[in-house]
């Protein structure tokens, strides 16, 4: 089913004119047939630190639980963990290792915390967050993911290797416009669905789906998710995270997620026999062929939207097809800065906007239509 969240009137106005499939077409599309999980941080970096424990525990524990619980109702798909010890992993092979093994899917699991020295009455905050990737991030996500992200101090060769990232440096995050889910239909997809039942498996304060620049889903090539399944730095949680039972029912809620989700992507497959495969024709093939360009996607479909002029009204709406869509994009220009803050004024009525690159006809990473740029 269609994944897309705030932005009901396009929903609304898709639905009626696609009916089918919507979140099918990815290139990856297909049976879920591997799943990496990410236990956050292990070895000498512990992440958060609880009164009485450590992040890298309780995600571990979690990762676990929700393995074995796949693996006991699917023998057939193959789980993989970045960690299944107490041992430090970078953030870049956490991804790379996804990729490598082929997973379809990528679920991340750590445990948020407030710093309570600096502001003790963040000691009562609590809940739990799924977050996607995304530039797009309020200060306190930018916050989960700055903490997040400093994992990589612990590389030796971090600066070399992150290209001069500085994850305690939001100047650093003014790069981080470069990150980009190119899953995030399927990734917010995923989200929904795990955010939903892990709230209503554990009872805990539901704080919602959130968008943040993290490292760990930077470049994932496949639907990804973080999950902060509840706050360290408040007693109460970390004592349930802490027991088995509490462990138990955060996995249990990932794993529901991950079912209806693994559901609703093959009914997609059912409802792709009748889907006659999109053209590839589409106007804008010639887009980006000298020279990289960036533009504002605003929706993507399977099927051609007839009328995609009335998705936005603002500005004039331009189509493409290309990685397997039709993807509707405004403000089209060879200027990243331009882009950059168009996408500000129209994420005013499309939430969750983004910006694309495009290069001879092709899906590229901003990151790398800037690399070719300096070519
Ligand atoms: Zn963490």
């Amino acid at each position: 089913m269609i994944i897309k969240f705030g932005t009901s009137w396009i929903l609304s106005f898709l639905l009626v004119v696609i009916c089918v499939g919507i979140s099918f077409g990815q290139a990856n599309v297909g049976e879920i047939k591997c799943i990496c999980i990410d236990a956050g941080h292990g070895g000498k970096d512990p992440g958060a630190l609880g009164a009485k424990t450590y992040e890298k525990h309780i995600a571990l524990s979690v990762a676990l639980k929700f393995g074995k619980l796949i693996k006991q109702t699917y023998p057939d798909i193959k789980v993989i963990y970045t960690r299944d010890k107490d041992v430090f992993i970078g953030l870049k092979e956490r991804s790379s290792f996804a990729k490598k093994q082929k997973a379809d899917l990528f679920v991340s699991i750590h445990a948020n915390a407030l710093d309570i020295k600096k502001n003790p009455s963040g000691k009562h905050v609590k809940g739990i967050t799924t977050f996607v990737l995304g530039a797009n991030a309020s200060n306190h996500n930018l916050q989960v993911a700055m903490k997040e992200n400093s994992a990589i101090h612990y590389e030796d060769d971090y600066s070399v290797k992150y290209e001069g990232f500085d994850p305690s440096d939001p100047i650093s995050y003014i790069m981080g416009n470069m990150l980009q889910d190119m899953h995030q239909d399927k990734s917010l997809n995923l989200a929904s669905l795990v955010q939903k039942s892990m709230a209503v498996s554990t009872s805990r304060v539901n704080r919602g789906i959130q968008q943040g620049p993290f490292w760990v889903l930077n470049d994932a090539a496949m639907p990804a998710v973080l999950l902060e399944v509840g706050f360290i730095s408040n007693l109460d949680e970390e004592r349930y995270m802490m027991t088995s039972t509490g462990q138990t029912k955060i996995a249990q809620g990932i794993f529901k997620g991950f079912q209806a989700y693994k559901a609703s992507v093959e009914k997609d497959i059912v409802n792709s026999k009748n889907v006659v495969a999109p053209q590839k024709n589409v106007t804008s093939s010639k887009v980006g062929m000298n020279a990289p360009m960036y533009a504002i996607q605003i929706s993507s479909a399977i099927e051609q939207v007839k009328g995609y002029s009335k998705l936005y009204t603002k500005q004039k709406v331009s189509e493409i097809y290309t990685n397997g869509r039709y993807r509707y994009y405004v403000a089209a220009s060879s200027d990243l800065g331009k882009v950059q803050k168009d996408v500000k004024v129209v994420r005013a009525t499309i939430k969750d906007c983004f910006i694309i690159a495009i290069y001879k006809g092709n899906l590229i990473s901003v990151a790398e239509a800037e690399k070719l740029k300096r070519k």
